[in-house]
């Protein structure tokens, strides 16, 4: 069996804009071939065969930047007060009632406190704002909040839709659902109020969405009718479309953290939140990069924290335990595929992984640690089709730990590299071994520390020097090729 394994880049730059002291994501992709063999082999699964679905991993690693003291520059549209709105405090304190009342209403699941507030002049948006509070119903809350952050928008062109004095503030909303999220997430929003008869109402949610940064408004709850499935280890959002495959998709969700818990047993909470919905601002703001669109990608591992770059005043230390997000694709992604199941594995291992994952762990033993978690039951590997860079590398005697641009160049090379490095590590140490390299990687704070890190902690770990193991791994890679 001929082995291929094609490998896209995530765009590097467009996940930096989704802020946070330190994020890291992880996205598999697929090249629209349909998978034509229901066997099970484990060299089937490889990243991957001609006959599978085709796919990239991706783990990008965000250096937070800004954040050097108060908030960074508010949008160029930014304006405040706007539309004739002369009372700046008392239009704040109006703000402020109404977003505590539309907090509670979601908490309680109050929908008369809900529609109480909401502007009826526009029977659409009502009947979004219904469709909303339906959604929010089905999750479980530990808490719900909304941040004024003291900057509105300004769209003047609104005047014509209103008739009535409005602003345009803009929101951080801190939520967590309850039994999952360890700490608050943050999300951006722009809320729009219009004034009717002395009171201020909430008039829409989305007039700004487009200036928002990427994660802004784009939650599984906030368009499409949603349905939720709980496991014993995953909650599943997914889209009202989907309901019929719910079952599948917590039972995929739940074997999948099996899976990982049985290589990565601690430290972590082996709760996972795995977003299944269609809505294609959602998909656009996880998955688009700047070279590809949503359209191939399959699933991707998601960090949140409670802070977002150039809304959160100060962004605050990495958690010790990240919140998290599985993104899947459902266009693409079928619970009951083999193929499927092993890119969720590989996902969720990200989730597992994340809490000792820190700006200096280097890539290739993330992204190889989830690759081998993924096809770790399958046994020995051999008949590899391996990349004509990484084979003439194979060939000199020695193969580098793609540490640095790994999502560059020859990405699928550097995946393949990285997880044959781990399985030789599991081989030389065992699973132990790799774990505790990770561990001791998972401290390294600076991206430029990560070469350095990476040769001080083979000797002790993997027992023999850096240089020394990718001498071994060059003959180990090829003894695995077809
Ligand atoms: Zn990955």
């Amino acid at each position: 069996m001929r082995f291929t394994g094609r490998w896209e880049r995530r765009d590097v730059d467009a996940s930096q804009r989704t802020g946070g002291s330190t994020i890291s994501t992880g996205c598999v992709e697929r090249d629209g071939t349909a998978s034509t063999s229901s066997s099970r082999r484990p060299t089937r699964r490889l990243w991957l065969t001609a006959s599978a679905v085709l796919a990239a991993l991706v783990l990008v690693i965000i250096v937070a930047v800004g954040a050097a003291g108060g908030r960074p520059s508010p949008a160029a549209s930014v304006r405040a007060p706007a539309a004739g709105v002369a009372d700046g405090s008392a239009v704040r304190a109006a703000e402020q009632a109404v977003l505590a009342r539309r907090a509670r209403a979601i908490l309680r699941r109050d929908r008369q406190v809900w529609r109480a507030d909401l502007d009826t002049a526009d029977p659409a948006f009502l009947a979004e704002q219904d469709q909303l509070f339906r959604n929010l119903s089905q999750v479980r809350f530990a808490s719900w909040r909304f941040e004024l952050i003291g900057r509105d928008y300004n769209q003047p062109e609104l005047t014509a839709r209103y008739h009535a004095p409005y602003v345009l503030p803009a929101v951080l909303l801190h939520y967590a659902i309850k039994d999952f999220d360890p700490a608050p997430v943050a999300r951006p929003e722009v809320l729009t109020f219009v004034r009717r008869s002395g009171r201020w109402l909430l008039g829409s949610d989305s007039d700004a969405d487009r200036l928002l940064p990427e994660t802004g408004h784009a939650d599984p709850w906030d368009r499409r009718a949603m349905v939720t499935g709980r496991g014993q280890q995953v909650l599943i959002l997914a889209d009202a479309t989907d309901a019929r495959h719910l079952t599948q998709l917590v039972a995929a969700g739940d074997a999948a953290v099996d899976r990982v818990a049985s290589m990565w047993p601690t430290g972590w909470r082996r709760r996972v939140v795995i977003v299944a919905v269609r809505d294609q601002q959602l998909l656009e703001t996880y998955f688009r990069t700047g070279e590809q669109s949503s359209e191939n990608v399959v699933a991707i591992a998601v960090p949140a924290f409670d802070n977002v770059q150039g809304w959160s005043a100060r962004p605050g230390k990495r958690p010790p335990d990240p919140s998290s997000r599985v993104i899947i694709n459902p266009r693409h992604f079928r619970p009951g595929d083999p193929d499927n199941a092993d890119t969720l594995t590989h996902e969720i291992t990200h989730v597992a992984t994340l809490p000792i994952t820190d700006v200096g762990t280097p890539t290739w033993l993330v992204e190889g640690a989830a690759v081998y978690t993924a096809y770790r039951s399958y046994g020995d590997v051999t008949g590899l089709h391996l990349g004509a860079g990484l084979r003439e590398e194979a060939h000199s005697g020695s193969v580098s730990l793609p540490t640095y641009g790994f999502y560059q160049g020859q990405v699928g090379d550097h995946y393949d590299a990285a997880w044959l490095a781990c399985r030789l590590i599991v081989s030389d140490v065992g699973e132990a071994g790799l774990r505790a390299l990770y561990r001791q990687l998972g401290t390294v704070h600076k991206i430029y520390d990560a070469v350095p890190a990476e040769a001080a902690a083979f000797p002790p770990v993997v027992h023999t020097s850096q240089d020394r193991f990718e001498h071994a791994l060059a003959p180990y890679i090829l003894s695995r090729a077809g």
